[in-house]
């Protein structure tokens, strides 16, 4: 119903437009030199006719397209206004250098300065909007909202023209806060998403001489575009005649957009011009090649694969319960991993191993004397174990260190501890012990 009435506003008032403008856009481009009273003026170098349905989206600070401008081409454009105060001067400055700008309009500020709306499209500016109330979230609002402010903002400038003229198809989203449904609302429209190729920041709380440094500095690093710019500042009309100077002293042209009509076609361009810099076979691309967006929205259609076509066989002893949550996922695991696995020693290699001599288990006469005896307190088995060492360190005349005469202190903390261990652990503890002498000794 929004769109209905939108078309139904538009159609007669573009057929109007496109006469009006017929009648003075050849004269309007004027070149510097057709400038009266001013030779010396930047002028406006010629009218881009656009049509917004072929191209929706320009401006490459958000978009893959911009205006199809040839090198040191610009154009001018100004949010926000109409604030007569500062608007007008801005209107004045242009004027004195036959410079023609596209000025995107806010419909409170229409309603509240009609009279400012129509300066503006008198003196042969384009007129686009920028919504009824300016919000800086409409990339987070519904989008029912979102086009209300759209058609609200272009029913005010409508109203502040009057009948015999009505905005271009043009829009700046506020805040440059895009967001796709509010384009392909305006792309449905048949009107144009404008966003820039570089801004001069002149909405920041920043000098005049900021402003055209920004301004000039990010024009000269891309070479041609559409500046964005604010009427409504004060600092941006101190700044904008310094800017004009210095882009006529350095060669830039200004370039005037106007929208396609029945009556007025479109100016030919070439799918490339709409590139900022399009691709061309004699500069290499210094640039790595995008990564593909992937989509997943088709993901959960695809078969979750089932075990046997893994050959895992840990998966086998997955139960339905235990891989219910995998499987939910589609990917069933084994409950093992995979690897490191045990190979289990081929038969032959364990048949040859060789058969214990039965001296290895042998106990000798002194040694089964205490066993005999038993050593169930922790004090025998403090004893025991001292008496061996010092056999051994005899039997074998390695230089161990033995505890003859004098005991290490340490050393019978040790053995008090392990009398400790062998206490709670009774014979058994006491058997184990003297085993392990036993093979020292030999
Ligand atoms: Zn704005």
């Amino acid at each position: 119903m929004i769109g209905n009435g939108l078309v139904g506003v538009r159609t007669p008032t573009w057929i109007a437009i496109g006469l009006g403008l017929f009648a003075c856009i050849f004269a309007q481009a004027a070149p510097a030199a057709d400038c009266p009273g001013h030779p010396d003026a930047l002028g406006t170098a010629r009218t881009l006719v656009v049509d917004p349905r072929e191209h929706p989206r320009i401006g490459t600070m958000q978009y893959a397209e911009t205006l199809p401008l040839q090198d040191h081409e610009v154009v001018l454009t100004f949010d926000d206004g109409p604030l007569p105060r500062n608007s007008n001067q801005v209107l004045d400055i242009l004027a004195s250098q036959c410079v023609k700008a596209t000025f995107f309009i806010i419909g409170r500020m229409a309603k509240a300065y009609p009279e400012g709306v129509r300066k503006l499209h008198d003196a042969g500016h384009s007129i686009g909007t920028h919504s009824q109330d300016h919000p800086l979230g409409m990339n987070r609002m519904p989008v029912e909202r979102a086009r209300q402010e759209i058609d609200d903002g272009i029913a005010s400038v409508k109203s502040a023209l009057g009948d015999d003229a009505a905005p271009a198809p043009f829009f700046r989203i506020p805040g440059l806060s895009r967001a796709e449904a509010v384009e392909d609302y305006l792309a449905s429209q048949g009107i144009q998403t404008w966003s820039a190729d570089f801004p001069a920041d002149d909405w920041r709380h920043v000098s005049a001489a900021r402003v055209y440094d920004l301004a000039m500095q990010r024009l000269e690093e891309k070479g041609k575009g559409i500046l964005l710019l604010h009427d409504i500042q004060a600092r941006t009309v101190a700044a904008l005649p310094r800017i004009l100077h210095e882009l006529k002293a350095r060669g830039y042209r200004i370039v005037h957009v106007v929208p396609a009509t029945s009556e007025l076609a479109a100016t030919p361009t070439e799918a490339p011009q709409w590139q900022l810099h399009p691709p061309s076979e004699t500069v290499a691309i210094s640039h790595w090649p995008k990564i593909p967006n992937f989509v997943f929205a088709d993901a959960g259609t695809l078969a979750a694969p089932s075990l046997s076509d893994l050959d895992w066989r840990d998966g086998q002893s997955l139960t339905l319960a235990e891989s219910s949550d995998r499987a939910r996922r589609g990917v069933p695991l084994p409950r093992q991993a995979l690897w490191p696995r045990q190979s289990p020693l081929p038969p032959d290699v364990a048949t040859a191993l060789p058969v214990p001599a039965q001296n290895v288990f042998e106990i000798r006469e002194g040694l089964r004397a205490v066993m005999q005896a038993g050593a169930p307190s922790s004090r025998r088995a403090e004893l025991t174990v001292p008496a061996h060492d010092e056999a051994i360190s005899t039997d074998a005349g390695s230089s161990r260190r033995t505890l003859r005469g004098e005991p290490h202190p340490g050393r019978l903390r040790q053995a008090a501890d392990r009398g400790n261990r062998h206490a709670a652990h009774g014979r058994r503890g006491a058997l184990k012990h003297l085993v392990q002498v036993r093979k020292r000794s030999v």
